[in-house]
């Protein structure tokens, strides 16, 4: 824990940290210290996080990367870090992101956007988003693993852009209590680590059924380190022909190719798949996302929480919604309100929610029938490109970004297990991940692949 302390304050070029807490850190060192001598060392015990600025903490600032939650202390702790602090982790501060989970690249945050460690001579890269403070500070060895969460890619995206792991569990595997809403029939929480062992540990102390999320599932929490056997053999693995897609760079085909043969070569059979509905996802989510995000963020009010605007001698109450909203949500986050506001509205919500509810089901249906059909795991790539530069978007039109999903987000949709695995390294040098998905509830079968590809 001191050694990170220490590599985090080395680090403020990377802009990754938006809270710092060393002596949350040190007194919960201390107590992991006299556990582990009491023989009394659960999995996580004594292993210092990053815990992505989305997840409440108590009385530690929770701020969402947004400016309309300045200065907000939760009075209350998420059930996922409660799980982490009762298995003995421990806080060494909040990690950046994207404002409100809504971005690829970190650039979003109102604390300015986080640096991936990885560069190509001089030139700054974005560690993806939204989770990017949590990877980049994973990936610089700023602590041992972070949490992070996933709508549409923001756990996944973010791993192969910083040479990490990252998964994201099936939808009610992880407690959303506590954790800022985004889009709240696709989020979910898992951890961002160094390796899959990592991972499966970091799961096992994150997941938990809580009657405190309606969305949590019954489900009980199996011990994800014993799946990893790294046996895969007979196992059969799908390679879906619709996420070959045009334009996509010929060193990412390669990799795919490439982790195709490590799986093979361990045993598996790989065989052709198809998903019909995956080119109707991307359009899909961005319809649901930003409608369920509309309704969320309707809370934020300038009464309840943050940031409130100074008003002029004659305003009164709708004059301190529009100006405090106008203030505190930034450029990207009010785009989505108003699409999210548009395609609810009463004239629109058949053509536009409804059908991509439509879509929505079409999609989890491809999945289901492939798995069905015998198919243990399906890899695709994780991403279309490696890290871009920071600020070379800023000129793209949105939905450019939004482009980065378009392998993420069909995981969300149908509420899948996937997972993010570095694999390679492109021309320039650059990680980049491979994704499997998994079935429903699979996480351990699905880290047993993935250690197969690490
Ligand atoms: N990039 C996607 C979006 O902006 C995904 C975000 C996420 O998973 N939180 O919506």
């Amino acid at each position: 824990t001191e050694s990170c302390l220490a590599a985090i304050d080395g680090a403020d070029a990377l802009n990754a940290w938006c809270a710092k807490t060393p002596e949350i850190a040190l007194a919960q060192a201390k107590a992991a210290d006299a556990r582990i001598k009491a023989g009394d060392a659960p999995g996580m015990c004594g292993i210092p996080l990053g815990i992505k600025d989305l997840f409440c903490t108590r009385g530690v600032a929770t701020q969402a990367a947004s400016r309309i939650l300045a200065g907000f202390k939760p009075e209350y702790e998420s059930t996922v870090t409660q799980n982490l602090w009762d298995a003995g982790a421990v806080m060494l501060g909040k990690v950046s992101m994207d404002e409100f989970a809504m971005g690829s690249s970190t650039e979003t945050a109102c604390y300015g956007p986080a640096v991936n460690p990885w560069k190509i001579d001089d030139r700054q890269l974005t560690p993806g988003g939204s989770s990017g403070g949590s990877a980049a500070a994973v990936a610089a060895d700023l602590c041992l693993a972070a949490t992070g969460t996933d709508t549409g890619g923001s756990i996944r995206q973010p791993a192969a852009f910083t040479g990490i792991v990252g998964i994201k569990p099936t939808y009610g595997r992880v407690s959303r209590w506590g954790v800022v809403a985004f889009a709240s029939s696709l989020d979910q929480a898992g951890p961002m680590t160094k390796t899959v062992r990592d991972a499966a540990i970091m799961l096992q102390a994150m997941a938990s059924v809580d009657p405190k999320d309606s969305t949590s599932a019954e489900i009980p929490v199996p011990d994800f380190e014993a799946a990893l056997t790294g046996d895969i053999r007979g196992k059969k693995i799908g390679i879906p022909r619709e996420y070959r897609i045009e334009g996509m760079p010929e060193e990412i085909g390669k990799l795919w190719d490439e982790g195709t043969a490590m799986l093979r070569d361990a045993g598996a059979e790989i065989v052709d798949i198809s998903l019909p509905h995956t080119k109707y996802a991307l359009p899909a989510y961005y319809v649901i996302a930003p409608a369920e995000a509309s309704s969320n963020l309707a809370r934020y009010d300038g009464v309840r929480y943050g940031y409130r605007a100074k008003l002029g001698a004659g305003d009164g109450i709708v004059e301190m919604y529009e100006k405090t909203r106008a203030e505190g949500f930034g450029p990207e986050v009010q785009r989505r309100i108003m699409i999210g506001t548009y395609v609810l509205s009463a004239g629109f919500y058949d053509a536009y929610y409804n059908r991509a509810r439509r879509v929505r089901a079409l999609i989890k249906r491809d999945f289901e029938q492939v798995f069905a059909a015998g198919v243990d795991a399906i890899l695709t790539p994780a991403t279309p490109s490696s890290a871009f530069g920071l600020g070379e978007m800023a000129d793209a039109s949105p939905v450019e970004m939004y482009l980065n999903d378009v392998f993420t987000v069909t995981v969300n949709l149908a509420g899948l297990p996937g997972i993010s695995v570095p694999v390679g390294l492109d021309a320039k040098g650059l990680p980049m991940g491979l994704q499997l998905i998994g079935r429903p509830w699979g996480e351990g079968d699905l880290l047993n692949h993935a250690l197969v590809l690490e």
